[in-house]
């Protein structure tokens, strides 16, 4: 690998910076890997150079559908901190902080870390209670952390609106200064450059479309372009990883929803540190280039469509005009969205699988770049040893069946804002009506156990959070909590987002995909619905 250093910069200016290197090599697939990584965002990037660099593992292929860090990993807003309020995360994320704290020199590539302190608002005495535990909790895991109150609040961020009588008054906050930003691309391109010179063969453009199994072991991956062999597979696929869990013939307690960010035009620097506000839904930082970066919360139904509903940006920057009316006359530039892949604890899954040799790292939902670098890292070291890493452990797929959750509903940012975008018939109005009068609540036709008593675990945790997250057809209760009140049920496509019917409870859906249906056996346990 070519270094990178000042003199390098010096020598290239007099060749007028012709000849620098490609960063990776372009190589052909052999036959078989001793790991092969599906998704190429900085996760998958990530575990792969791991994989390399601690555990002497080179013979690694990343295979990437489209472009290397095209996912979430290129859409997120960077923000970096690892003050979470439970010990396994804030073990996890804490040690993903100090592989940050390195990562450029470790990488040899300026991931441009910066780490200028990121606060989060409270709003209410709540918030105060709630944030001054998380503060305790985070001090005695060793993670830095201060509770501040609305005065030093008004002092440390002065274009803030912090007077009394605001929609959203500032009553306080905590701040973690050594959390931050980084440059999203030079992440995914610096583990991309390392790993690839220590032997990792990067493979984009080539789509996984099934996993090979032999006597009910995995033993490669099925693309686009043909079956490449594997002695273990990491599936590190974020938004996509429900449809990649259906590949392999299990389900995963994981929804897809959109998540959105806009940023603005540039302007001189005013933000000089991350402010987020998880009441409404809103958190902004300025880049080096000068644009306000912002982001939003996630819709509230599942959605595979790289977009975003347009009333929650329109919430989004509304809340932030309102707690920064400095800003009230800048321009936004771009918007976009990514798919989040959200779990019902708001944690992530890192995890064996029901298929050996199988293993998946997802659930990281709207807060996963922060832990790039550690979760690569212990998903690497888990991957070579056929065991998981402690770190990881806590993140198993059983939690979901054996009670042992982690909730960071709390601590994890924007995790749930249910704001809504189409036009829905409501069945029971008898009327077309604007989205914003309904309320999303979820899958349709689960059944409830008539016996919970009578549930195994594992019944009762698929009854609990496992939930159907298609491509395609996806039948939805809906509540008209804006009109007539009543529930309802909606056939959409969660791709093209098309609203096939609409029906009333106790009617079935005239639009059906047979792969989607509820699951047989919980419907043998359960009502008929
Ligand atoms: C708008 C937005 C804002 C966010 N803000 C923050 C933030 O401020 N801080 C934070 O910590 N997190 C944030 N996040 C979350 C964060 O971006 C993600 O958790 C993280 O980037 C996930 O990384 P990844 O490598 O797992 O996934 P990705 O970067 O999405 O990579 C997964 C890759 O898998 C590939 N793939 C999928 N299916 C297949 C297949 N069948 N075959 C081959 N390849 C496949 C995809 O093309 C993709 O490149 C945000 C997310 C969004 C969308």
């Amino acid at each position: 690998m070519q270094r990178y250093s000042g003199f390098g910069l010096f020598k290239h200016s007099l060749s007028h910076h012709e000849n620098w290197q490609r960063m990776w090599r372009t190589p052909t697939p052999k036959k078989v890997y001793d790991v092969v990584i599906v998704g190429g965002g900085g996760h998958g990037l990530a575990t792969a150079y791991y994989l390399a660099k601690e555990h002497g593992i080179t013979n690694v292929a990343v295979v990437e559908k489209g472009w290397l860090g095209g996912g979430n990993t290129a859409r997120n807003t960077t923000i970096v901190r690892s003050n979470y309020l439970w010990d396994e995360s804030a073990h996890l994320y804490e040690h993903a902080m100090k592989l940050w704290e390195g990562l450029s020199q470790d990488l040899n590539y300026n991931v441009m870390f910066s780490q200028r302190g990121v606060y989060n608002l409270c709003h209410t005495l709540q918030d105060i209670r709630d944030s001054e535990r998380r503060v305790s909790a985070n001090r005695l895991n060793g993670v830095d952390g201060e509770l501040l109150n609305a005065k030093q609040v008004a002092d440390e961020i002065p274009y803030l609106d912090c007077s009394k009588n605001t929609r959203y008054p500032v009553m306080g906050a905590t701040v973690q200064r050594r959390g931050g930003v980084a440059r999203h691309d030079a992440v995914a391109w610096g583990f991309a450059r390392a790993a690839d010179a220590l032997g990792v063969d990067l493979i984009q453009q080539t789509e996984v479309i099934g996993f090979r199994k032999e006597n009910g072991v995995c033993i490669g991956v099925e693309t686009n372009k043909g079956f490449i062999g594997a002695k273990r597979v990491g599936v590190v696929t974020a938004g996509n990883s429900g449809h990649m869990a259906k590949l392999a013939g299990f389900r995963l307690p994981i929804e897809s929803h959109p998540l959105q960010a806009l940023v603005s035009e540039p302007i001189k620097p005013i933000i000089d540190s991350v402010i987020m506000s998880n009441a409404v839904h809103g958190y902004i930082s300025q880049s080096d280039k000068g644009d306000l970066v912002i982001g939003a919360g996630i819709d509230g139904y599942n959605g595979y469509g790289q977009r975003g509903s347009y009333p929650v940006i329109e919430h989004t920057v509304q809340a932030i005009v309102e707690m920064f009316p400095v800003l009230s006359r800048v321009r936004m530039n771009r918007q976009w969205g990514g798919i989040v892949d959200t779990t019902p604890d708001a944690c992530p899954i890192i995890s064996k699988t029901p298929v050996p040799n199988m293993f998946f790292n997802c659930g990281w939902g709207t807060g996963g770049f922060k832990a790039t670098p550690g979760s690569g890292n212990v998903f690497a070291a888990s991957l070579a040893k056929g065991e998981m890493h402690p770190l990881a452990a806590p993140f198993s797929i059983d939690r979901f069946h054996n009670g042992a959750l982690i909730d960071e509903h709390g601590a994890a940012a924007v995790a749930t804002g249910e704001i809504p975008m189409l036009h829905i018939f409501c069945p029971h109005c008898g009327e077309l009506r604007s989205e914003e009068e309904f309320h999303a609540s979820g899958q349709a036709h689960i059944p409830r156990p008539l016996d919970p008593n009578a549930c195994t675990d594992e019944q009762w945790g698929d009854y609990m959070f496992f939930r159907d997250n298609p491509r395609g057809l996806h039948h939805e209760l809906w509540d008209h909590v804006a009109g007539c009140r009543q529930y309802f049920n909606v056939t959409r496509d969660t791709v093209t987002y098309e609203i096939l019917e609409t029906y009333k409870i106790g009617q079935k859906p005239q639009f059906t995909d047979k792969a989607d249906s509820p699951k047989a056996a919980a419907q043998a346990l359960g009502e008929k619905v």
